[in-house]
């Protein structure tokens, strides 16, 4: 039977015109602040926030993030550090300025800090900065009384990092899983991409995540079910919540993206 579903979408190319949604909180201690094709998570720490990366380094991403830190009612200057999942523009894009600006600490995978400094896929900009820590493979993360895991998944880039924290919502903590390089670039390894979201997966089921967080709405409906997040009225499951099971369904769009690739290449 033919499936009645839209077709997962694509992302708009990145220069494409956009229009930021406001700022919205999705749990107690998560936002999301972004557009159609890339945004960031605002997480609280109960001693200032964190962000989990930061947009495109243009000026109108600047300018998003700004606003939005203010719409979620929080001061920029308790912006700690920036987790950057992996090392492409549209994640790295605004993170040397806000360390500038407000002495945040960076965060990458090691193994991508070559490919931030030299990739010119597309005239991507580079970074010509060093950042201030490296991820540790299955490390976890002390911010307040925040708790992140960082999990190395290579695929996507070679030092892709993936989260695993928690989120509260009407008193109820989840597990959220965030997977950090979306699909295949035409330099991602497949079978590195592979082995990452068999073990990246294990290790959710692991943790119970049963709630999802993605850096490209395009990927999950995220600016629909951000849509609803800002009117949902008490007593109603949390849009981002999807449980367990959900969870695992929602990565097999990975393994599809990968399929995919595969046929692609030849590989399969
Ligand atoms: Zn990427």
């Amino acid at each position: 039977m033919k499936s009645w579903r839209t077709p997962r979408s694509v992302k708009p190319p990145f220069g494409s015109e956009w229009t930021a949604p406001p700022a919205t909180r999705i749990f107690d201690n998560v936002s999301f602040i972004g557009n159609v094709i890339v945004g960031c998570y605002v997480v609280e720490t109960g001693d200032g926030f964190v962000l989990i990366d930061c947009m495109e380094p243009d000026d109108k991403s600047r300018d998003t993030i700004v606003r939005g830190i203010a719409e979620l009612g929080l001061d920029i200057h308790d912006l700690k550090a920036i987790l950057i999942s992996h090392g492409h523009f549209d994640h790295y894009g605004q993170a040397d300025w806000f360390r500038r600006n407000y002495g945040c600490e960076l965060y990458l995978g090691k193994e991508d800090t070559v490919l931030a400094k030299t990739l010119a896929l597309d005239k991507w900009p580079v970074i010509d900065y060093d950042m201030d820590h490296y991820y540790e493979d299955g490390g976890i993360l002390k911010f307040g009384d925040m708790e992140i895991m960082t999990v190395l998944t290579p695929g996507h880039t070679a030092g892709c990092y993936s989260f695993i924290l928690p989120v509260w919502d009407e008193g109820r903590k989840h597990m959220a899983g965030m997977w950090g390089g979306s699909g295949l670039l035409p330099d991602s390894d497949p079978y590195a991409y592979k082995a990452s979201l068999d073990r990246f997966t294990a290790l959710c089921r692991e943790q119970h995540v049963d709630a999802e967080l993605c850096a490209h709405p395009t990927l999950d409906n995220g600016l629909e079910r951000q849509a609803l997040a800002r009117c949902i009225v008490n007593g109603v499951p949390n849009p981002f919540v999807i449980g367990e099971e959900g969870f695992a369904y929602y990565m097999g769009q990975y393994y599809a993206l990968l399929e995919e690739t595969m046929i692609r290449r030849g590989l399969k």
